[in-house]
């Protein structure tokens, strides 16, 4: 895996490096799916002694300053996810292994005219979850 430099890019972010999260973001790197907060929680806690409330707001500052992407699962629990791509895309997430792959395709331009003609309204923003079977995990479904 590429080594990151979390310092660089808390800093262009403008957001303080400070040890706290700089172990969230180092935690989340190690992964390939979204992690609850609990589990991000219990990553880093050993090492750091932080709580619950604390890893909660440091991923809600990374998810507000769009490092992070969050989706609502059947649980109706938040999980979060580490994306280093800065360019605007969507997330496939694999329903069976959960591994998580960038989408570049990007459908707001057709949203924003469907928004404007058929409710007459204006496009500010959109979430788009995308979720299948990977590559890894179609073949073996459909053995099954
Ligand atoms: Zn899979
Ligand atoms: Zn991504
Ligand atoms: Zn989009």
């Amino acid at each position: 895996m590429a080594e990151y430099r979390f310092e660089e890019i808390l800093r262009r972010l403008k957001l303080k490096v400070t040890p706290r999260r700089l172990a969230v973001l180092e935690a989340m790197a190690r992964e390939t799916s979204f992690l609850s907060a609990e589990q991000v929680w219990s990553k880093v806690s050993p090492a750091r002694k932080m709580g619950l409330p604390t890893v909660y707001r440091i991923l809600d500052e990374l998810a507000l300053s769009g490092i992070v992407t969050q989706v609502i699962r059947d649980d109706r629990q938040l999980y979060y996810f580490l994306c280093l791509n800065e360019k605007h895309h969507h997330h496939f997430v694999c329903t069976s292994c959960k591994k998580v792959e960038d989408i570049d395709l990007c459908l707001a331009d057709e949203l924003r005219a469907e928004v404007a003609q058929r409710l007459k309204g204006t496009l500010v923003s959109h979430i788009i979850q995308l979720q299948g079977l990977c590559s890894h995990c179609a073949p073996q479904e459909q053995q099954k």
